[in-house]
């Protein structure tokens, strides 16, 4: 599914002289290269505040966290998304609330939310799923009118940007009151191990993270709230300071393999290809709103799962993201749900398959994976 010692190779140099550095100068925690990095993300995110912590999920906890919000209140998210956005909801004690998303984006369904707003309702947490930002100009005024937060889920989609209808731009996670992200080895910016970072432009809500991540401290030995212990190490930052100045390079070979991949399956009627907010179907020339970290198609005659492991048989990797709405997972289920309110992810679970993704996919690996899945799917 990824490449990983392709892309080290154009970055070895780099990155190997950095790690050597670390080590003999034993700056395993907070040294140089995590502040570096830090600003570096923040100039190119173009946002006040990164937060770095350990992973993508401490993110999502400790940026809830920060918000103060309180047991019992209503968080609003995604039926259709990686089980860790739920589950820092409920481990906070919050109530989340699952809603349906879009069948042609993947993403969270703006009149969904709208309809799961109570009284009790603080939040929503958009994920950004696939690498494309949710409907956010419908999202922050909906969050706007009923007084809520937002927070960006935003672990799939670094380096793309929203175009909002008045024609200006943002980048995905700093769209929101807060954002969050994970590097994991095969996320779009990856390191070699755990990281994740927390963004705001809220000096005071970046004050609060800062003393969070580090165990509730402003100052040395003085515990003001509670917090928890979640750090970037020095060795993934030095790692992550080699990929951040390639991640728009990374992102556009993504976007070339999608490109080929979309044009090989456009006269297939039993496959639907990803389609991006923007209409341009993620291949146009200067598409920069999708960043491919899924190429996910929808398989509509019923014979995903034989697609599935025909691919098996064929040596060709393939990932079913998400093979159950969280709504149906035993964590998560709740009383409250209906059925009736999830059709499309109780669709999309049965027709997704995702294929191979990553910057080193050349032509004739892609030929050789379209041919094979066009060729299964007419049979
Ligand atoms: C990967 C991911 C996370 C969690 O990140 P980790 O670094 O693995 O903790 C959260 N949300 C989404 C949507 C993800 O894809």
């Amino acid at each position: 599914m990824v490449d990983l010692t392709g892309q080290y190779q154009g970055i070895k140099e780099q990155v190997d002289e950095s790690i050597s550095s670390i080590l003999e100068n034993a700056a395993f925690i907070n040294g140089p290269d995590v502040h570096e990095f830090q600003a570096d993300l923040e100039s190119y995110l173009g946002v006040k505040h990164v937060i770095p912590c350990a992973n993508g999920t401490d993110a999502l906890q400790i940026a809830m966290m920060g918000l103060d919000l309180k047991p019992g209140d209503e968080v609003i998210t995604a039926d259709f998304t990686f089980a860790a956005t739920v589950e820092v909801i409920a481990l906070l004690q919050l109530t989340p609330v699952l809603v349906d998303v879009e069948p042609d984006t993947f993403n969270i369904n703006p009149k969904a939310i709208e309809s799961a707003i109570t009284p009790k309702t603080k939040a929503i947490v958009p994920v950004h799923l696939f690498g494309q930002c949710a409907n956010m100009d419908e999202i922050l005024a909906i969050a706007e009118k009923h007084n809520l937060y937002v927070i960006e889920d935003n672990a799939q989609a670094i380096g793309a940007n929203h175009t909002f209808r008045d024609g200006s731009k943002k980048k995905a996670g700093t769209m929101g009151h807060v954002g969050t992200t994970s590097f994991f080895p095969s996320k779009n910016l990856g390191c070699y191990g755990d990281g994740g970072a927390i963004f705001t432009d809220d000096d005071s809500l970046a004050h609060t993270i800062r003393g969070i991540v580090n165990h509730g401290m402003y100052e040395r030995y003085h515990h003001d709230v509670i917090g928890v212990n979640s750090r970037l190490d020095t060795i993934q930052a030095a790692v992550l300071r080699a990929k951040l100045p390639r991640l728009d390079a990374y992102c556009e070979s993504r976007r070339q393999a999608a490109r080929l991949y979309s044009q090989a399956f456009k006269e297939q009627e039993h496959l639907i290809t990803p389609k991006t907010v923007n209409r341009c179907e993620g291949i146009c020339d200067t598409c920069d709103c999708h960043v491919f970290h899924q190429y996910t198609l929808r398989v509509t005659n019923g014979k995903r799962d034989a697609l599935a492991a025909h691919l098996s048989q064929a040596g060709i990797p393939f990932g079913i993201y998400y093979p159950i709405p969280l709504h149906l997972q035993k964590a998560y289920a709740d009383p409250r749900y209906n059925e009736a309110d999830f059709p499309v992810t109780n669709q999309l679970v049965k027709e997704v398959i995702s294929l191979p993704m990553h910057t080193e996919l050349d032509r004739e690996q892609i030929d050789f994976i379209t041919n094979t899945v066009i060729r299964f799917i007419n049979e």
